[in-house]
């Protein structure tokens, strides 16, 4: 979609393009592919080993390629890893995954959720909490 437009102080047209907004694809290829089979290797045991640790219990647990979260809980208690998890240092990686099981029993962000996920880090990692743990996160761009 185009339009031509008038600018009166060069006396020149110009066109403005109004693009679609569409979803960014993830990128797929030979290196995805090492990391998701390093990632279904590496995440559904760890993500195992922490549910069993804090009590939690889901459905299933999918790897996934995409470029929009790094993970993602249903309300049916199924699980979504983002294959590019491996990527992360240690500590993120269970970050994700422990936000992503607090989900399993609030499906939002509120202060219950909070409260279980401060819960939580405080547990797991002994010198950071849950907020420096986001702040982490934050600096890793998904591509
Ligand atoms: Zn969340």
């Amino acid at each position: 979609m185009s339009r031509l437009f008038f600018n009166p102080f060069t006396g020149q047209f110009f066109k403005i393009i109004a693009r679609r907004r569409k979803a960014r694809k993830a990128p797929t290829g030979p290196r995805v592919e090492e990391m998701r089979t390093q990632a279904r290797e590496q995440l559904p045991p760890r993500l195992a080993q922490l549910a069993a640790r804090y009590g939690f219990s889901y459905n299933r647990v999918v790897i996934k390629n995409n470029i929009s979260n790094w993970g993602s809980c249903s309300s049916k208690k199924n699980i979504n890893l983002n294959l590019r998890l491996v990527t992360l240092p240690q500590e993120l990686q269970d970050y994700v995954m422990l936000h992503e099981l607090c989900h399993l029993r609030h499906l939002n962000h509120g202060p219950e959720f909070h409260a279980l996920l401060d819960t939580l880090c405080a547990d797991c990692f002994p010198n950071k909490n849950a907020r420096t743990l986001a702040g982490q996160l934050r600096a890793y761009k998904l591509v």
